[in-house]
């Protein structure tokens, strides 16, 4: 039994959810056992009422992506069936004669706040655990159990919208605020006889049981599809949503649709015209894409995949971070803000200061929109000390050094302060391109050494790559990755190599960026090819924000150890950075501009002889090409990346790419974009830019061995 069916003296049934599994989720089994529970309720006599409650700690799960991800078109048939089913009985529960009430005692995301869209009353526990809201859109789907429609008709276009469209999730004081719920209960015991009360106080009202949108004559809040300010608002809606998904997201175009016909068609036939746009979505390639990589990849790498198995769990205690910089500065930050005790160190204590001064600066900014107390900020603050002392890291059990980018430095210091860590800590360096390996020489203990590589800026990006060094112990791994759980962000784990996985695949698109500017297209369209693909930034944009100056500086170091043009042929980039930062002083945006030249008002455009270096208006590529380009090599990269072992598993390169290198969302991941492109698909592609681009577009053998087994498995 999934449904404990419970009546009491007062004729109110709680139907208490408790499906098969960790949650309850919208399947085969939901349909069922729902389905016999609404007969139930139709056939009840003396029915006063229904409470609709969970027995798990999640209210409600949402769609079973397991089932979504499985459908095809030629299941489509199906697929339809069982949504219409699920749909219907779930409007016949809306229609039941009497009040019914969600008691919400957690989440309900999803078909779990569909599911309490149908009741009359909605009453939350007040909890953090508690979140509600229809994240449907961020896995390529829409909200098909009714969501679209009921949320539409109840909140109007305009409140409806972001929750829809950007799938915001909230607590339950904001959904209150909303409107998405009626009321909050402080204390989970009292859900269900408050839910009871509020049945038994609306019991001779029959207005209580029938939904608002169900009454005769009822009008949308903010009008309907023909009211002047809707069109205009649902105009407005489509034109932002296309210059900011660039048309490459099928779903926000989607549910904006149904929404809008929300506005215009009775209820039924707009959940109708829902299930449709629920079922195109579930076969494309992009919510195929994006329920791998964001549900069940990301699932994977943050259940620790690529975490040792049998390394007890280490929680860092008090941490050292060597340079104040930049980037050490955003560590310690983090790191005092999930309660670690940090010691700041730079050469000065003045730089060390400064550096915690960076933190002060972001937990005002908290405190002055209401997000944390003074007395929270304090007791942050208290946690980070800054310090020019090697003595003051005596006992850390993690030291993470962030200090300039120099090979020799960082043995310096390793071999200077390694002793300050405590029995069995461990080292970890921050470095962008130095390989681990030959950094760890520095150690005495090269199995404690361990790359720990954060993204800048670090209190905003969410992930940490880290690197295994050739001695690197599981521990020394367990550890860098359980901090960086510690520290809330996402660990993807990546052998040594030069590079890593992050910076290596995201030099392939700085790289084409500039070898299409030295064939002589124009820059703007470069740039706009990049985004037009769904990077956030153009490839030029975006190298003036990395700096042609740190690259030019990492050749340098590069050269130094053997290693230029490991992973292709580096001469046009060579000659334009040496065109553009030594023969014109263009070394990005933090060095007087690059590329783009930078205005005080915060504008932007490009650096006018920029087009007498390069640009041949005669020159013309077809923009398809253009766009695989930028994109195929970075697919490219990847997939070696994965082939020889840089890359511990396909997981790690989508999550690596999506979130360290602002690889387009639709794609679920450099890797990922090949599952739905097609392997044998993608090799052909790779064959016809090799002709015409050169060598740098050679399908890898991982893709080309892929391609084999998908064609032996479709036979
Ligand atoms: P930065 O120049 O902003 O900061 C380096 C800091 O180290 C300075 O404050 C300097 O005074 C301090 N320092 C130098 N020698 C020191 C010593 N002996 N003891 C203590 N402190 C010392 O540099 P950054 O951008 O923060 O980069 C630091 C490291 O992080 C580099 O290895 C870099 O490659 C890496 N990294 C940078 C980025 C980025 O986007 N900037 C991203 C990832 C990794």
């Amino acid at each position: 039994m999934t449904m404990h069916y419970e009546k009491d003296a007062h004729g109110i049934v709680t139907v208490t959810m408790d499906m098969t599994g960790p949650v309850n989720a919208m399947n085969a089994e939901f349909r069922e056992d729902f389905g016999a529970v609404v007969d139930k309720l139709e056939a009840e006599e003396g029915l006063n009422g229904v409470v609709i409650a969970s027995a798990k700690k999640v209210f409600f799960a949402g769609g079973d992506l397991n089932d979504l991800v499985a459908v095809t078109p030629d299941r489509l048939g199906e697929f339809m069936e069982g949504l219409v089913s699920t749909k219907g009985t779930m409007r016949r529960f809306e229609k039941l004669p009497v009040p019914t009430v969600a008691a919400i005692n957690g989440a309900a995301l999803g078909g779990g706040f569909e599911l309490c869209l149908v009741c009359n009353h909605r009453i939350a526990w007040n909890h953090k655990s508690v979140q509600l809201g229809l994240p449907e859109v961020t896995l390529g789907l829409l909200p098909g159990g009714g969501g679209v429609v009921r949320l539409t008709k109840l909140l109007g276009f305009e409140k409806a919208a972001p929750f829809l469209l950007e799938g915001k999730r909230v607590p339950p004081v904001k959904a209150l605020d909303a409107g998405m719920i009626h009321e909050l209960v402080a204390e989970k015991e009292n859900l269900v006889s408050k839910a009871k009360a509020w049945i038994n106080e609306n019991k001779d009202n029959p207005d209580a049981a029938i939904q608002p949108f169900d009454h005769k004559g009822y009008k949308i809040p903010g009008g309907g599809i023909t009211s002047p300010k809707i069109v205009q608002a649902v105009t407005g809606a489509t034109a932002m949503l296309t210059q900011k998904t660039r048309g490459l997201l099928p779903a926000p175009a989607k549910i904006l649709d149904v929404a809008a016909q929300a506005l215009r068609l009775d209820l039924d036939t707009a959940l109708m015209v829902e299930s449709r746009g629920l079922a195109a979505l579930t076969v494309t390639p992009e919510a195929k894409n994006m329920i791998s990589t964001f549900f069940f990849g990301l699932n994977k790498v943050n259940g620790g995949a690529s975490r040792p198995k049998d390394v007890p769990p280490q929680k860092t205690e008090k941490l050292g971070v060597l340079g104040a910089g930049m980037m050490g500065q955003g560590i310690a930050y983090v790191s005092a803000m999930a309660g670690i005790e940090v010691i700041l160190k730079d050469i000065s204590v003045e730089a060390a200061e400064k550096g915690k001064a960076y933190s002060e600066k972001l937990l005002d900014k908290r405190v002055e929109r209401g997000r944390l107390t003074t007395e929270g900020r304090d007791e942050i603050l208290a946690r980070i000390t800054p310090t020019a002392s090697d003595d003051d890291l005596a006992g850390c059990d993690l030291i993470i050094e962030a200090v300039f980018e120099n090979i020799e430095l960082k043995h310096k210091i390793t071999a200077q302060l390694e002793g300050q860590l405590s029995e069995g800590g461990i080292w970890g360096s921050n470095t962008s391109t130095l390989p681990i390996t030959q950094l760890a020489e520095g150690a005495s203990k090269p199995e404690n050494f361990v790359g720990i590589h954060f993204f800048s800026p670090v209190d905003k990006m969410p992930l940490v790559e880290i690197i295994v060094g050739e001695k690197t112990s599981d521990v020394a791994l367990a550890k860098a990755f359980d901090y960086t759980q510690q520290i809330k962000k996402t660990p993807i784990v990546v052998n040594d190599s030069l590079g890593f996985f992050t910076s290596r695949t995201f030099g392939t698109y700085l790289d084409e960026g500039v070898r299409l500017l030295s064939e002589g297209i124009h820059p703007v369209l470069i740039d706009n090819m990049g985004k037009g693909i769904g990077m956030p930034v153009g490839p030029l944009a975006v190298f003036d924000e990395v700096s042609m100056e740190l690259s030019r500086k990492a050749q340098e170091t590069w050269k130094e150890m053997g290693v230029v043009d490991k992973w292709g042929d580096g001469t046009v980039m060579r000659q334009v950075i040496d065109t553009m930062v030594i023969e014109n002083g263009r070394g990005g945006r933090h060095h007087g501009g690059g590329f783009y030249e930078y205005s005080k008002d915060g504008s932007k455009a490009i650096w006018p002889p920029l087009f007498d270096l390069y640009y041949k208006s005669d020159v013309c590529l077809p923009e398809s090409d253009i766009k695989d380009r930028l994109l195929f090599r970075q697919v490219i990269e990847a997939l070696k990346c994965r082939e020889s072992g840089v890359l511990r598993s396909d997981e790690d390169g989508n999550i690596g790419s999506i979130m360290g290198i602002g690889a387009p969302v639709w794609t679920g991941g450099l890797i990922q974009f090949v599952e739905t492109y097609g392997y044998e698909r993608f090799v052909a592609r790779c064959r016809e830019l090799e002709e015409a681009y050169g060598d740098r577009f050679t399908p890898p053998q991982i893709a080309i061995d892929r391609a084999a087994n998908t064609e032996q498995q479709a036979a």
